[in-house]
């Protein structure tokens, strides 16, 4: 096995836009706190206001890459988003709140190859998914992401198999949403648990359950041990640490950073949800010092891996994820 860099990489970046530049990106704030969310994500970003009503796609990328350039993180794994569809493959209409083409991330990691790695969602019911997978694995997609409990991916369904069977031969691994959800409207509840990555998992993909199954609101079911259980029969389940510097996940960290999981831990931050070291300072995990530090820290991508490497994140799970992207992808990097 070839040595890998010793490259630091966020795997786990959203991106947004609303369409103003031609990115086929599209937002919908319907709730309440969905509009403040979205407010404090601009100012967390140190966007303007305005970016709701015109502008995003080219504030957002701007913004993104500075971060990443001025981080010590040495690229991001940029996500597509993938709208909503029901068991036969039919487009539901007007559910998701957000939508990210394949197109615009894949030619955003073409735009800054030193930045990004793009990560296409395709849903596996699409009567088009074998197809539109090809051509992403042809245009130089690096991993696939889903949220099987908002976009109603039931992916034991054995119909997938050939789906998941094409993307463990292209050695491209898969990011898939487990446990709550704050942000994104839950369409399915039961596949927040990691245990509907059984088929992919099976068929031989890499899976990384975003989140390792944490509950993101109060009544939010805990699939933390499940995840850790399932990490024990499956070699090739991996976890990320996204989204965990919020109020109710930073409950978690400490069972990711135990013996019988940190070796499968792939680090990520989820912008641009909100990152801060707070939420570990009352819970006693993080020294006064490094909260200071930390929210001192205006660059959002990093202050979350400032906040990982304090809480005792190694440093491998910056680099672990390396391993699992297609062949090429490490080596282009270091380029
Ligand atoms: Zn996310």
């Amino acid at each position: 096995m070839t040595t890998l860099p010793n490259l630091r990489i966020d795997a786990h970046v959203h991106i947004l836009g609303d369409g103003s530049a031609g990115s086929g990106c599209w937002l919908k704030l319907q709730k309440p706190y969905h509009k403040l969310l979205a407010r404090i994500v601009l100012r967390g970003l140190g966007l303007p206001g305005s970016a709701l009503k015109s502008g995003l796609d080219a504030l957002y990328i701007d913004s993104l890459v500075k971060m990443v350039r001025e981080s010590s993180i040495d690229a991001a794994v940029i996500l597509a988003h993938e709208n909503v569809y029901d068991e036969n493959g039919k487009l539901v209409p007007n559910f998701g709140s957000f939508y990210t083409p394949n197109d615009y991330v894949l030619k955003l990691g073409k735009l800054y190859p030193d930045c990004f790695i793009p990560a296409v969602a395709i849903h596996p019911a699409r009567p088009d998914a074998m197809e539109e997978l090809e051509r992403c694995i042809e245009s130089g997609a690096a991993m696939l992401k889903l949220l099987p409990n908002c976009q109603n991916v039931n992916c034991s369904d054995k119909r997938f198999s050939k789906f998941w069977e094409r993307l463990a031969a292209a050695h491209m691994p898969f990011l898939a949403h487990t446990g709550g959800e704050l942000s994104v409207p839950v369409f399915n509840a039961k596949y927040a648990s990691p245990e509907v990555l059984t088929l992919p998992l099976e068929c031989g993909v890499n899976v990384i359950a975003a989140h390792c199954g944490t509950p993101a609101l109060l009544w939010d079911r805990n699939y933390t041990e499940t995840f850790i259980q399932m990490t024990k029969r499956h070699p090739n389940l991996y976890g990320d640490n996204s989204g965990m510097n919020t109020p109710l996940r930073s409950k978690h960290f400490g069972r990711l950073l135990s013996e019988e999981a940190s070796e499968r831990i792939i680090h990520g931050s989820d912008l641009p949800i909100p990152i801060s070291a707070t939420w570990n300072l009352l819970r006693g995990s993080i020294s006064a010092g490094g909260w200071r530090e930390a929210q001192a820290t205006r660059n959002l991508i990093e202050r979350d891996a400032r906040i990982k490497t304090a809480l005792g994140f190694e440093a491998r799970s910056f680099s672990r994820i390396l391993g699992l992207l297609p062949a090429g992808v490490a080596e282009r990097m270091r380029e």
